[in-house]
């Protein structure tokens, strides 16, 4: 076996690297100014958001923007930004936890994350010292709201085909911009814009101000949700830049607006997270309260599965989203401060952690949707009604999974670079595949008997039938196997499935060692037993797809080898019983 071990793996090398040579960070390794933090902003939330929600959400500028100070006076506008411009300067995880926790106005939180994600890390990460000193200091204290205009009405996926131009002016002194963006969050409260457009044929960078002659803002969009935030377009008719105002140099344009995405997109997932704690508070409430026939809901089967899935698939998105930051910040963490690389540096973590951000905005996004949709049954008619919660986060936790790149768009650069690692052969993929033969030969589960050692030996597996698959359909169509969507999809989804059960299988095992947690064990049982389902499913249609394009049965069959040894015996249906019952028990999600 190839030793692949890093302590932490990064860019899909989860794949190849055993379970057992891995350590992951999880929120019980908070320390106590990252509890500190999350508990400052829950009680903001409470008090301050929850109290307002109505007023925030049918559309108040003046009182978000009010909010926004308010965040600005606890730091919490500052936190990636550096001291010396105004900011606090927090670890990435700081910046999760916070995320995660503004849950109740999901119209402000996203004002929020613009303001503090988008809207400013171009600028924080790209900009000049004088552009940060102008800037920056105002951005930390909420004086200068920001926006990132980066999606037109021709190109929203396809961002590199923007059509914005920009020119340089004879004197030199200026850029002339002339286009439109669309769909832009904060812009009609901004006075700083994060602008990307063509420069002699290559993607730049600009910050525009409000105010520029030309530069003009649309009306507020009419949405399903989000209604209390601000999403207009913004028109360029010979709107005249400074020159000064390039963000770093002509071309770097789609580094800038692609590495504030990586962090905006792992952002949002943490934002899915605590939406889906908070249904499942919601439920665990509800569900004990309402009666039909004579007995509370929560005591029928149907109920108590859909809650037992809620928490299973909540629990997942948490150790999955931990794990990934605290991944990137341990990578942070190697860098010197005093290096003078130090921001190219730290992108350049961000950047190896692309597949797991976007693991993290598929699977959040998804959960959160899912999960709110099933609370929504749970409530029944009620739950279709505005005065209830669920219908309303329904509308507005739908952009989820469009904006910060589609959900399909996510799951295509999960493949993709996972592609470009095996055909560059930047990771030993193919002799990870070469080594499958000998591991199942000198693998045998009668042999262990260990708490989750059963899961891990089916993961182990997984992850060689997920290597072997990928690799019998890279054979057949190459490069162009990126045009196969609908194979791409179902890998994509199966690498993360796998990121996933390994995820909370170390986090359970990590909470079982100091506090005997058994619901956490039960629920790594039950996504194991998932995830092995899955894989014989999409493992069946890309066979039947590939047997028509060359794929031999002797491979056919060599995988279904290798997938019979992933199958587990779970008892998923008395394992859901039990996390229902212990969620109703605490009347709350309570990891
Ligand atoms: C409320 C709101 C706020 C927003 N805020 C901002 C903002 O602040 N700044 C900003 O720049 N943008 C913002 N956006 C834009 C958002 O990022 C885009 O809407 C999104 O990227 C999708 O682009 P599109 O709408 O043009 O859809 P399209 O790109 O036209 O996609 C349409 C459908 O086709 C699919 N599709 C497209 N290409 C592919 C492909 N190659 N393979 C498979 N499927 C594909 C998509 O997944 C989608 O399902 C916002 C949008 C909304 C609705």
């Amino acid at each position: 076996m190839n030793n692949v071990h890093q302590k932490y793996s990064q860019g899909g090398d989860f794949v190849i690297s055993p379970i057992s040579e891995l350590d992951i960070f999880t929120r019980e390794d908070f320390s106590e100014e990252h509890k500190e933090i999350y508990n400052m902003v829950m009680d903001f939330d409470k008090d301050r958001v929850l109290t307002q929600k109505k007023e925030i959400e049918s559309y108040n500028p003046e009182l978000s923007k009010k909010l926004l100070d308010e965040m600005a006076e606890l730091g919490l506008l500052g936190i990636d930004i550096p001291e010396e411009f105004g900011g606090i300067d927090l670890d990435k995880i700081t910046s999760a936890i916070v995320a995660e926790a503004l849950v109740y106005s999901p119209s402000f939180a996203v004002t929020w994350a613009v303001q503090t994600g988008i809207g400013s890390l171009p600028l924080i990460w790209f900009g000049t010292q004088s552009q940060k000193e102008r800037f920056l200091p105002k951005i930390a204290s909420g004086e200068i709201i920001c926006a990132y205009g980066l999606s037109e009405p021709s190109s929203g996926s396809d961002a590199m085909g923007a059509k914005t131009t920009a020119t340089l002016s004879e004197d030199g002194k200026s850029y002339i911009l002339n286009g439109e963006k669309v769909f832009i969050t904060n812009g009609g409260w901004a006075s700083l814009f994060t602008v990307f457009a063509q420069l002699d044929g290559k993607l730049t960078g600009f910050l525009v101000e409000s105010g520029t002659e030309g530069f003009s803002i649309g009306a507020e969009e009419k949405k399903l949700g989000m209604k209390g935030s601000s999403t207009v377009a913004l028109n360029f008719q010979n709107a005249k830049i400074p020159a000064e105002n390039i963000l770093s140099t002509p071309g770097k344009g789609s580094e800038i607006a692609f590495s504030s995405l990586d962090m905006g997109r792992f952002k949002l997932g943490c934002s899915c997270l605590g939406g889906s704690k908070m249904v499942i508070n919601r439920v665990a409430e509800y569900a004990q309260e309402r009666k039909a026939f004579g007995t509370s809901i929560s005591n029928f089967d149907a109920i108590i599965k859909k809650v037992a899935d809620m928490t299973v698939h909540t629990f997942t998105s948490d150790s999955m989203i931990y794990r990934t930051i605290g991944s990137i910040q341990a990578e942070i963490d190697s860098i010197e401060k005093s290096d003078e690389n130090y921001l190219k540096k730290m992108i350049g973590a961000m950047e190896k952690f692309a597949i797991e951000t976007s693991m993290v905005k598929v699977y959040a996004s998804d959960t959160s949707q899912w999960v709110i949709d099933e609370g929504l049954q749970i409530f029944g008619g009620y739950g279709f009604l505005e005065e209830y919660p669920l219908a309303p986060a329904f509308r507005d936790n739908r952009i989820n999974q469009i904006w910060e790149g589609t959900n399909e768009i996510n799951r295509t650069v999960i493949i993709g670079f996972f592609m470009k690692k095996a055909l560059t052969e930047e990771m030993p993929i193919y002799d990870a595949i070469q080594d499958i033969e000998d591991f199942l030969k000198s693998n045998d589960l009668n042999s262990k008997d260990e708490l989750l050692d059963k899961e891990c030996f089916s993961l182990e597996m997984t992850k060689k039938g997920f290597l072997y698959l990928f690799n019998e359909a890279l054979s057949v169509f190459q490069q162009d196997l990126q045009h196969e969507q609908q194979i791409t999809e179902l890998l994509a989804d199966i690498m993360t499935n796998i990121y996933n059960v390994e995820s909370t299988i170390i986090r359970a095992k990590k909470m079982y060692a100091k506090s005997q947690n058994i619901q956490a064990i039960n629920i790594a049982k039950i996504l194991t037993s998932e995830m092995v389902d899955h894989l014989t499913l999409s493992s069946k249609n890309i066979c039947n797809y590939l047997k028509g394009h060359e794929m031999k049965d002797d491979s056919e069959k060599f995988l279904n080898e290798i997938i019979s040894k992933a199958q587990l015996d779970t008892n998923t249906i008395d394992l859901k019983r039990n996390i229902a019952k212990h969620i109703f028990k605490e009347g709350k999600y309570p990891f």
